[in-house]
């Protein structure tokens, strides 16, 4: 692991879960990214109830976003993010938009735009997903998503159903 890095990097990582208990699965996972090495957990947001995207049957998920400040190196920090989700049961071979245990993404890293053949920052699904961008809202009003702007901007052209907060 790379931990020469002098700088402290703001980064913004999206929470996800509908399998075993979500809620419990993502205060299990906001305790797990306060060990990653070289980072600090600032802020989690409330945690947010979607219907599930992509038509498969299934629970609803339940979403929340932490912001951390980091030393270490986009492509470490997702490393450290895919452990987490081994560690809580996260299987490979998954269906995509199918049920998880756990789901963590790299929304944002610092200013940086990363287009690497498995790191894409910032993650593409954050102005399309109400799920990412309310959670988003809540714990950073004023961040501006490289490449896309405001969250507040790209919020207000989102025509998405909304979501619940459940606190
Ligand atoms: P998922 O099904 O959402 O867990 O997708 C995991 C795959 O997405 C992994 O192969 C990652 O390498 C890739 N990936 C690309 N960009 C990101 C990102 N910003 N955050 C998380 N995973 C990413």
């Amino acid at each position: 692991m790379t931990t020469s890095a002098v700088h402290w990097f703001p980064a913004y990582v999206g929470l996800g879960s509908n399998l075993n208990g979500p809620a419990r699965q993502l205060a299990s996972a906001f305790e797990l990214l306060t060990e990653i090495p070289d980072t600090r957990l600032l802020r989690r947001s409330s945690l947010y109830r979607s219907a599930p995207f992509g038509g498969i049957e299934q629970p609803d998920f339940i979403n929340a976003v932490a912001a951390l400040l980091t030393r270490l190196p986009a492509g470490d920090l997702l490393r450290e993010l895919q452990h987490i989700e081994q560690r809580r049961g996260r299987e490979r071979g998954e269906v995509r938009w199918g049920p998880r245990v756990l789901d963590l993404d790299l929304l944002v890293y610092s200013d940086q735009r990363i287009d690497d053949p498995d790191l894409v920052v910032p993650h593409p699904g954050i102005a399309e997903r109400n799920f990412v961008l309310l959670p988003l809202q809540e714990i950073a009003p004023g961040l501006s998503v490289p490449g896309l702007g405001l969250v507040s901007r790209i919020r207000a052209n989102l025509n998405e159903p909304e979501i619940s907060c459940i606190g």
